[in-house]
């Protein structure tokens, strides 16, 4: 069939840009709705795998994003007592990817690199801002979508809807579609600061996760900035108190003393959950990123797969738009990267953190000895990157039939 009316997609994150972008340059009409009245730009994820800038690069982007961020060429395990445990270099992925690193660079400047791109140069696409979805009916030809704006309401008719709305998703909920799973007790704080950690820690590299049993962390540099990712006490639900100047500036002493406070930039505390939906698809309408599966940031998997979700839902609709059969691509994309969310997403970030925060000595030592042993043998090392940075993630993906 012929995709004649806009796939209407909800939610301009890097999910929502990611899928839009596609279409559009295949000639398909896509109409993106963002709630805002502006791009959000909240220090969220900024970790871009290797396989993902392959995406982009397919795209054309992929020189913008590099050129907005840093190039990451390799990360570190670290031990916040005793320094560097194991350094992965991701030249060791030369022969399975284009983009051998990780780029940093904020979401929020992908988002608007890409909503920018789509008003200039794509006449099929609409932009627009102040437009929240709120509901969806469906037939078999097609989707009315419900949306408020600050002018009122609006039906926006359309051929398939996707819900790139985030981890709230008025989609998922008008869908009727359960989000199962479990949320941390714990929040997270992320804070940032332009001093240059790098001269506070022996080898420091621009991306460092840091085991502790009391306390540990994750280190990204970003083009200006570092930021520290730490657990706040489940005890205490006093927010406030965890976003205030003094409790950041005592973790930060904590973690490398400095005869001066340093200067705290921004700063964000939030709820971690891993959940999965129960289903990525209800006839025309379709979920993906956030939306449809949420985890901890330890490993920067949640953007990065939602990019995912949306490269292959977006190359199925225009398979459609081709001539394939809508049951047979939709439900494939439900069942392939929902199958490889609940099955190796979900474990990869859960383990992560339990690795990270472990009290157990003896758990502690033995793990570290496997990274130095899988960091020191160039096939372990590429075996590793290859899960870590998603890409066996995706070759597995495209087995399930
Ligand atoms: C505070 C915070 C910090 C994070 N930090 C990290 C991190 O350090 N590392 C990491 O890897 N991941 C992090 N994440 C996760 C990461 O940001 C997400 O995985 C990623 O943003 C998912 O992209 P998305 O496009 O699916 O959703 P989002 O980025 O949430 O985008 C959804 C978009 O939809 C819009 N929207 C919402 N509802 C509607 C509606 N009804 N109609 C229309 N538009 C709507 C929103 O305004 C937003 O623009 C963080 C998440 C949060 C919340």
């Amino acid at each position: 069939m012929r995709i004649e009316k806009p796939v209407i997609i909800a939610g301009a994150g890097p999910v929502g840009c990611t899928a839009a972008l596609y279409l559009a340059q295949r000639g398909i009409p896509v109409t993106l709705l963002e709630s805002g009245q502006e791009l959000p730009k909240t220090l969220r994820a900024s970790t871009w795998h290797p396989p993902t800038m392959d995406m982009m690069s397919e795209l054309g982007i992929a020189q913008a994003i590099i050129d907005l961020g840093l190039i990451a060429d390799r990360y570190q395990f670290r031990d916040r007592r005793t320094g560097a445990i194991a350094e992965f270099d991701l030249a060791a992925l030369q022969a399975d990817t284009r983009h051998p690193y990780r780029v940093q660079t904020e979401q929020w400047r992908m988002t608007q690199l890409v909503w920018d791109k789509l008003q200039r140069e794509y006449p099929t696409a609409t932009c627009l801002l102040d437009h929240s979805v709120k509901g969806v009916h469906q037939d078999s030809h097609g989707v009315e979508v419900l949306v408020w704006t600050s002018q009122g309401e609006q039906i926006i008719d359309g051929s398939f809807l996707l819900g790139c709305d985030g981890a709230d998703s008025n989609v998922r909920k008008a869908t009727a579609i359960s989000f199962e799973g479990f949320t941390y007790p714990e929040k997270f704080l992320v804070a940032s600061t332009p001093f240059p950690l790098e001269t506070k820690f022996d080898r420091l590299s621009l991306v460092n996760y840091v085991s502790d049993p009391d306390e540990w962390l994750v280190l990204l540099k970003t083009t200006s900035l570092w930021r520290v990712l730490i657990p706040t006490d489940p005890n205490n639900t006093d927010d406030s108190l965890f976003l205030s100047d003094a409790w950041i500036q005592d973790r930060l002493q904590h973690m490398a003393p400095h005869s001066e406070p340093y200067e705290i930039g921004h700063r964000t505390l939030y709820r971690v959950h891993q959940r999965v939906a129960k289903t990525y698809r209800r006839g025309r309408v379709l979920i993906a990123g956030d939306a449809a599966h949420i985890n901890n940031p330890l490993g920067g998997m949640g953007m990065n797969g939602g990019i995912h979700d949306a490269y292959n839902l977006a190359g199925r609709l225009s398979r459609i738009h081709e001539g394939a059969d809508v049951d047979e691509e939709l439900d494939l994309y439900d069942k392939q990267r929902r199958l490889i969310c609940m099955h190796v997403v979900q474990e990869h970030t859960i383990n992560n953190k339990k690795l990270l925060e472990t009290k157990d000595p003896d758990v502690q030592r033995k793990r570290q000895d496997e990274f130095m042993r899988t960091a020191a043998d160039p096939k372990l090392a590429r075996e590793f990157l290859l899960k870590t940075s998603m890409i066996q993630s995706l070759r597995d993906a495209a087995k399930i039939s």
